[in-house]
């Protein structure tokens, strides 16, 4: 779950810089600083230096420097929530319970990851259907082998309504697929439209390889159609946090 800023300040103010580092390195205390031997690099005199006062750690010799945080992410090996789940539990200081709004994000999340992959699954097989091979001809044309086609997990988005509709009879309701991108509404009849049309596809996953959103290039001779086109931003997909270099490798693949 994420802390939100307050409580994580909260935190920082509540527990010593000076007691948790030294539970890791042994401090000698001179005037306002305490010094020890630098955890992150090897030495014999101290030049690592910890400021209660003004709740950091430096040091002169290799220029470290951080706070409470990111010296037990650094050290332990933690995740910034990690981080502060341990410094909680050392200190006692009780966890807040998510928010009845963090709640629902999670769960809204976990549905859009849910139909994109599902998403996923159904333009994967389309890409070995009659409609979906000049997709597959492209790929290869691209000289990809069929190896790597697998291993991008490229995919094809097929004309029409499709996806929705496999969507729909599997009982995902239209809010959801119109959440993760999937489909837009017409504005001029009303009606849900698939998002992407005649492309070949390649996901764009997470840090934890979740599948967030498609990028795709047209397969069809229409100038009023873009090129190119990514999902648009989502609960679960920002473009400016979420393109990876794995997705950008894919995407020079097929966008040539
Ligand atoms: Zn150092």
């Amino acid at each position: 779950m994420a802390f939100d800023k307050a409580f994580i300040e909260s935190v920082r103010d509540r527990v010593s810089i000076v007691d948790v580092i030294s539970r890791y390195v042994p401090l000698t205390r001179k005037g306002k600083e305490n010094w020890g031997c630098c955890p992150f690099h090897t030495e014999k005199t101290a030049s690592f230096s910890v400021n209660e006062e003004k709740n950091f750690y430096h040091c002169f010799g290799c220029g470290a420097h951080g706070d409470v945080i990111t010296f037990l992410m650094q050290t332990q090996h933690l995740t910034f929530i990690e981080a502060i789940e341990k410094l909680c539990q050392d200190a006692g200081i009780p966890i807040p319970a998510a928010t009845a709004e963090q709640r629902r994000r999670d769960k809204e999340s976990h549905e859009l990851y849910e139909v994109l992959k599902m998403a996923a699954d159904f333009y994967k097989e389309q890409l070995y259907t009659e409609e979906g091979k000049v997709g597959l001809d492209y790929l290869k044309s691209r000289q990809l082998s069929d190896e790597m086609i697998a291993n991008f997990h490229l995919c094809y988005a097929p004309a029409g309504n499709k996806l929705i509709q496999h969507l729909k009879a599997k009982g995902v309701p239209l809010k959801v697929i119109l959440d993760a991108g999937l489909a837009r509404m017409s504005e001029r009849t009303h009606t849900p439209y698939d998002y992407f049309r005649e492309r070949v596809l390649f996901p764009i996953t997470d840090s934890r390889g979740r599948i967030i959103a498609f990028g795709g290039r047209i397969m069809v001779k229409d100038d009023n159609l873009p090129k190119y086109l990514n999902s648009p931003e989502s609960l679960v997909f920002s473009k400016g946090r979420n393109l990876y270099g794995l997705a950008q490798a894919r995407a020079e693949a097929i966008e040539k």
